[in-house]
């Protein structure tokens, strides 16, 4: 029988923020191939391993097709949706009826279009009345929007993928895109202006071996530099005076702050030299369009929020912002991770509106159709407080959405014991072997990407599409119709009478968005977003009124008015915060964890299925250790060894490699291992763990 494909169509893909469009060729109604799209504004027509491998996880034989319910004697059985919906609404009800309405929350994730991250948070929060809900975005983004809400006034990361390009220096720390990003590190290479390439990263990754300058710092000293790099711009005079008088406050303090960072007292503490901080330092001041870039180095940091706001700073004393190849730019890890930011009602309630506005309330409930009394008039617990409910005995009943924190929450030494002690667990995903799923009472089965459709926002702020091109396996269904289903099992669902299909959703964003930052009251539905290859936001009705169709490329704060009251940008510091768990003697070796390959997602639970993306990787978790300290404990390549923390120990193999310094150690987040390990501490502004520093002790196994 021939494979060929009747038509074709093309999707933003649904791993990385990149947001690449996918095109995908489809016969009988079903995606049979997919190749990266060439005339989609995003990828240069490139997609990497994963988004290449996008169908094969689909067809997992693990996959979840049938609703699952555990019983009697402790096994997952099959059951049908009626049971499933019915168990779901009476568990859940009488945890609420005899614990408190507050005492059931919901984990979600940044995986899901932002249509079903809106429909479950106002199911969960308006219809449920849950008050506790977060997203595995707490565990990715939430020190970049806690940056951003309190600098720029608003979560509004500026840039636009052009910028990669158009800089003449760029600044990355804690990130390394070469395998994290590779779609927007090729716009790095294509970069025609000979760029000079800074990298502040403890490892010698593949970016920093392409780096110009490579700052090989010792860990957790990155906001140290910063400030150092500060102290030696306004020293030297190669600040904006008249941007920052313009366009922002704070600058005598952050003056003053940072007069004690000069290189030289920063420079040997860290590490690295004065000279090669001051050189960083004028490559910036100097730059006709200096960029600074950031991920989960910063993010996932017990100092993370004042580190993404030292690189904020330095955009803004420099004039470093709204122009090309200009910015202080959070790189975001998940497709839908901005999706989650300002739709999901967790940390901010629909629409980046807040609980505790009266006003607020009010417009989301007029939007809506909702009495305003629905709405919880204070945000929830942070997914930390969430897990210590459960742990308290505050939190009897848990519902888990397309995500994985039995493998992916900080020191979940305990967290299964923790899963363990919930009356009732529901796991919501499309894989029911999950970390996580096996400890569910009840698993509802879910379509995945390809499966249904809705909205992704990508890093640079551009909704793009996810279409249906494949029916999902057995009976699972879309995250959408399971909430509806729910909806109407809880017996709210009039409340939720028009939310009837996904764009019916998107309507009511676009309605909850106008005359805010994130408008996107302008975009003419699906369809133009197919046509266009996705938009960014703002796209106001204004700005449709006035374009035939949205630039490709848009950047914000072109204007120098930023999201506070008063249009300026606040420059914030702080005090550098000891690392609380140093090396010693009995643990003298610092582990750091994070994206080990290009192949491999987060917790591996879809790109493990593929055979391709498997082979790419070692199946075997491995440890990267400095040839010296492998000496030391006469350990060769390969050899099994022991790691151990005051928290736990695992067994993986050694790759003794340069990339990491002496007394220092690195494990890929990918495998089930790194988190019997990790320092359960947080960074105190965003509540984001910090995953990336933890002591360690390696012995021959
Ligand atoms: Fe592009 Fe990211 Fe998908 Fe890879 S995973 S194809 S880089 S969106």
């Amino acid at each position: 029988e021939s494979l060929r494909a009747e038509t074709t169509t093309v999707a933003a893909c649904g791993y990385c923020a990149t947001g690449c469009g996918l095109r995908l060729h489809v016969r009988d109604g079903q995606a049979v191939g997919l190749t990266p799209e060439t005339d989609y504004p995003v990828n240069l027509g490139m997609a990497c391993p994963k988004g290449w491998e996008a169908l094969e996880v689909l067809d997992a034989d693990d996959r979840a097709t049938h609703p699952l319910l555990r019983d009697s004697h402790g096994e997952l059985k099959r059951v049908d949706w009626d049971t499933a919906l019915t168990t779901f609404t009476e568990r859940f009800k009488a945890i609420q009826s005899e614990h408190g309405n507050d005492s059931v929350a919901f984990l979600s994730t940044g995986q899901i279009p932002c249509e079903e991250m809106a429909f479950l948070g106002a199911l969960a929060k308006f219809g449920m009345g849950m008050l506790h809900g977060d997203g595995n975005t707490r565990q990715c983004m939430a020190t970049a929007v806690t940056a951003y809400k309190e600098s720029f006034g608003f979560d509004a990361p500026p840039y636009t993928y052009d910028d990669f390009q158009q800089s003449d220096c760029l600044v990355f720390v804690g990130a390394n895109p070469c395998i994290g990003h590779p779609i927007m590190w090729e716009r790095v290479l294509r970069n025609p202006n000979s760029p000079e390439i800074i990298v502040l990263d403890p490892r010698r990754t593949e970016t920093a071996m392409a780096a110009t300058q490579h700052l090989q710092l010792r860990p957790k000293n990155d906001l140290a530099i910063l400030y150092a790099i500060t102290q030696h711009l306004i020293a030297s005079d190669l600040i904006d005076h008249e941007f920052i008088a313009a366009h922002t406050t704070g600058y005598d303090d952050l003056a003053a702050h940072v007069a004690a960072f000069t290189p030289d007292a920063v420079g040997p503490a860290a590490g690295i030299s004065a000279d090669e901080i001051r050189r960083a330092a004028e490559s910036i001041g100097q730059a006709k369009a200096a960029s600074l870039w950031w991920t989960m180095g910063v993010n996932q940091s017990y100092e993370g929020t004042r580190t993404a706001q030292a690189m904020i700073n330095i955009a803004l004393i420099t004039g470093n912002i709204g122009r090309p190849g200009t910015g202080a730019n959070s790189i975001t890890g998940q497709c839908n991770a901005m999706g989650s930011r300002l739709w999901s009602s967790t940390t901010n309630l629909f629409g980046h509106h807040k609980f505790e506005s009266a006003e607020d309330r009010q417009r989301v409930a007029d939007i809506l159709g909702i009495d305003v009394d629905k709405i919880p008039t204070e945000t929830g617990w942070s997914y930390d407080r969430i897990v210590e409910g459960i742990r308290n005995d505050e939190i009897k009943g848990l519902w888990v959405i397309a995500t994985n924190p039995a493998h992916s929450w900080i020191d979940r030494g305990d967290f299964k014991e923790l899963l363990d002690k919930l009356d009732f667990l529901v796991v919501q995903d499309m894989y029911a072997s999950t970390a996580t799923a096996q400890h569910a009472d009840l698993v509802l089965p879910a379509a995945g990407w390809g499966e249904k459709e809705g909205t992704f926002i990508n890093s640079e702020r551009r909704y793009g599409l996810l279409k249906k091109v494949r029916k999902a396996p057995g009976e699972a269904l879309a995250d959408f119709q399971i909430f509806r289903a729910i909806a109407a099992y809880w017996g709210v669902e009039a409340m939720f009478a028009d939310w009837t299909h996904p764009e019916a959703v998107f309507e009511k964003m676009q309605a909850a968005s106008e005359g805010r930052p994130c408008d996107i009251s302008g975009i003419k539905g699906y369809r133009q977003l197919d046509q266009c290859g996705g938009i960014q936001w703002p796209w106001s009705r204004e700005d449709a009124a006035a374009h035939a169709t949205p630039p490709q490329e848009r950047r914000l704060f072109a204007d120098g008015s930023f999201c506070h009251p008063d249009a300026k940008a606040r420059l914030i510091v702080d005090n550098i915060t000891p690392m609380p768990e140093p090396p010693d003697q009995d643990y003298p070796t610092l582990l750091m964890s994070g994206r080990g390959t290009v192949s491999q997602w987060h917790t591996q639970t879809r790109t493990s299925k593929s055979k391709v993306l498997r082979k790419l990787y070692p199946e075997r978790p491995y440890v990267e250790i400095h040839p010296t300290d492998a000496s030391l404990i006469g350990v060769h390549n390969g050899d099994m060894v022991s790691v151990r923390s005051r928290r736990g120990e695992v067994f993986v193999t050694a790759m003794v490699t340069p990339t990491v310094q002496q007394n220092q150690a690195f494990i890929p987040m990918h495998y089930d291992i790194i988190n019997e390990l990790t320092l359960r501490h947080f960074d105190p502004h965003s509540r984001q763990p910090s995953f990336k520093d933890c002591a360690v002790a390696i012995g021959k196994a």
